[in-house]
């Protein structure tokens, strides 16, 4: 259906399987840097700091922790290998199935820890595998 523009009225209907964008659960993320060492294109860029937790029991000791400043992806240079969302040992990043992000300029493409984790208000489905077309029984294909 589209409108008298000529615009569709509706997006395409997509697998709910399908690599849409990367989401980010803020707080399981420890700043950890495994997704931004194992990332292929080198487009995730993490920032940090230490902070000291007292101790919590007498004579206990002072133990440190990462605090994260800045979680970005570059989607402009992400090739949605998934590489990040494998590795990452907290279950911080996921796909999200949206697609419609696109922008004016590439600059725009970078999104910032803010943008990535409203991507988690639409986790992916864990739906069946694409169906496919049974083959052709002449062609076999
Ligand atoms: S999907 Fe691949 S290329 Fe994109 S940020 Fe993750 S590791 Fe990098
Ligand atoms: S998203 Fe996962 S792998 Fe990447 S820094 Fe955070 S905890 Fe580590």
């Amino acid at each position: 259906m589209t409108r008298p523009d000529g615009v569709p009225a509706q997006g395409p209907v997509v697998s709910p399987r399908v690599h849409g964008v990367i989401a980010l659960v803020e707080e399981n993320c420890t700043s950890c840097m495994l997704c931004a060492r194992e990332c292929p294109d080198w487009c995730l860029y993490i920032e940090s700091h230490t902070e000291t937790v007292p101790a919590t029991t007498p004579g206990g000791r002072d133990r440190s922790t990462h605090v994260l400043d800045r979680f970005a992806i570059d989607f402009s240079l992400c090739m949605y290998c998934g590489i990040c969302i494998e590795v990452c040992p907290f279950d911080a990043l996921h796909w999200s199935p949206e697609s419609d992000y696109s922008e004016g300029s590439l600059l725009d493409l970078t999104h910032e820890r803010t943008r990535l984790s409203g991507w988690r208000a639409t986790p992916a489905a864990d739906g069946p595998s694409d169906v496919r077309e049974p083959p052709d029984p002449v062609s076999g294909s």
